[in-house]
């Protein structure tokens, strides 16, 4: 989950493609990725929760993006384990979380949340 949010980040379509499972790969994957990261500003990373059994995985995960007031991409993504390599399934989307104002930001500064990219 982590390295496919740094992708996203960086813009890494290959990575994104590689690791999304065969099955559901479609002929307009890479347009539609190509448009998210030139459109979205991703800001961090807020892992929830992670479970594994086996070979499937399910990562809950806030995703914040640079939006008027702050964006999220809050999913419950599925991965499956085949020989060896984890691959994107299908995610689930949530309802945005509640932030504290106290807590540390999500951009990773180090700072309070009402200190740095609080959106009230
Ligand atoms: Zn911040």
């Amino acid at each position: 989950m982590r390295s496919r949010y740094s992708a996203f980040v960086r813009g890494n379509i290959a990575y994104l493609i590689a690791t999304l499972h065969p099955d559901k790969r479609q002929a307009d994957d890479e347009t539609i990725l190509r448009q998210t990261i030139e459109d979205t500003q991703w800001l961090g990373l807020k892992i929830i929760r992670h479970k594994s059994a086996g070979n499937n995985a399910t990562v809950e995960f806030v995703a914040f993006y640079q939006d008027e007031p702050i964006g999220q991409l809050h999913e419950r993504s599925h991965f499956i384990k085949e020989e060896k390599q984890w691959f994107y399934v299908d995610g689930e989307m949530l309802a945005p979380i509640k932030l504290s104002r106290n807590e540390a930001c999500f951009c990773g500064s180090g700072k309070k949340i009402k200190k740095c990219h609080s959106s009230q």
